[in-house]
């Protein structure tokens, strides 16, 4: 587990702070020859596509890059140059000249596998999670990074490094999960700058789309119809609720990482704002994932009040209680933050995934 998470938010998120992050992290990586890459638990697609970007990078200068994806890396985004060779477990003598962190806001959201201080090196963090605890060496955390290909080609930038193709899909499929495919309010100029750089580098868009486009397996098909039949409405119509427990998975024969994407269903409802998915958690406890719709609700600001995090548009948190808690927990916390005037920033960062 890593230690000492920095609670200096608002100095790390200084434009000053996160350029001289990004010098720092440059230097750090230029001089490195052995790194380990690694995002938060089950990695989503801007996780998996940034430490597939940073290992081909690594790679294409002579070094050696290790993505360790303790949860394997999901079936939607195996086929992403460099997935394949993610490994699950690490030698117990492995060392590492540095650790780059993608797309993770606190470090218990890295499980408890990670290798110790002095096997892991130099730790530098790439996030851009505005609730995030930003831990490390080197600590870059910029809200205003749509996903965090925007920080990697930062840093890719400074070294003068060139972006091959494989490397440029990797951060493609990252900006368009963060942004829903440059739907979401967290689009700015920089995002789009980058994807046009990334198509002049080699990305194919309709090719990359093709690729996560959804083709559903059966099971997946008859989970999410379980699932909908628990849709359930609270907060004056204003909030929806989807669950999914393990039974349900087992008996419908799909799997957990079929659940991406559910919570927007329950988003997606009339006159709804927030939707939020409840999951009973392999390792005890339950987790929740919310989706604001508009800029009246920060559930990223919601999700810390439960001890949890993300962006005013998406966050989650576990919650060590059973279903039916959880349930309470989450509407209370949602009528509160309903009850309260209008002060909530605009959404920045919703969800990259698609229902
Ligand atoms: P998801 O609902 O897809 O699991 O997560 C949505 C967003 O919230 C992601 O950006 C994720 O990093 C963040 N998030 C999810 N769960 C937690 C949590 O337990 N703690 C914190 N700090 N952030 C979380
Ligand atoms: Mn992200």
């Amino acid at each position: 587990m890593i230690a000492d998470p920095r609670d200096h938010a608002d100095d790390v998120h200084a434009p000053s702070a996160i350029a001289a992050g990004i010098a720092e992290a440059a230097r750090r990586i230029g001089a490195a020859s052995d790194v380990l890459l690694a995002s938060h638990r089950r990695p989503d697609g801007d996780g998996t596509g940034s430490m597939a970007a940073l290992a081909l990078l690594l790679r294409a200068r002579g070094k050696r890059a290790t993505i360790f994806a303790p949860d394997l890396i999901p079936r939607r985004y195996k086929w992403l140059p460099a997935a394949k060779t993610a490994v699950q477990r690490l030698p117990a003598d492995a060392r590492f000249d540095a650790t780059i962190v993608v797309d993770c806001a606190d470090p218990k959201l890295l499980g408890d596998s990670m290798p110790p201080e002095p096997q892991r090196g130099a730790l530098i963090t790439l996030d851009h999670h505005a609730s995030g605890r930003p831990f490390g060496e080197v600590a870059i955390c910029d809200p205003s990074a749509a996903a965090c290909a925007v920080l990697v080609a930062r840093i890719a930038h400074q070294l003068g490094w060139d972006i091959d193709a494989d490397a440029a899909t990797g951060l493609y499929v990252s900006l368009i999960s963060d942004t829903g495919g440059f739907r979401h309010a967290n689009t700015n100029a920089e995002a789009l700058g980058l994807a046009a750089h990334l198509v002049e580098r080699g990305a194919q868009p309709h090719v990359i789309a093709q690729r996560l486009e959804e083709r559903s397996t059966a099971g997946k098909l008859r989970l999410l119809g379980s699932s909908l039949s628990t849709l359930e409405l609270a907060c004056s119509g204003r909030v929806a609720l989807l669950t999914v427990t393990g039974d349900m998975v087992d008996q419908s024969g799909g799997s957990w990482d079929d659940t991406e994407g559910f919570v927007y269903w329950a988003r997606g409802v009339d006159g709804v704002q927030v939707g939020v998915l409840i999951t009973t958690a392999r390792g005890g406890g339950v987790r929740v994932s919310m989706r604001s719709r508009t800029d009246r609700v920060d559930v990223g600001a919601v999700c810390m009040t439960l001890g949890g995090g993300g962006h005013p548009g998406a966050a989650g948190v576990h919650l060590d209680v059973d279903l039916g808690s959880a349930r309470a927990r989450v509407i209370a916390a949602l009528d509160a933050a309903l009850a309260r005037p209008q002060t909530a920033p605009p959404v920045t960062a919703p969800p990259g995934e698609t229902a």
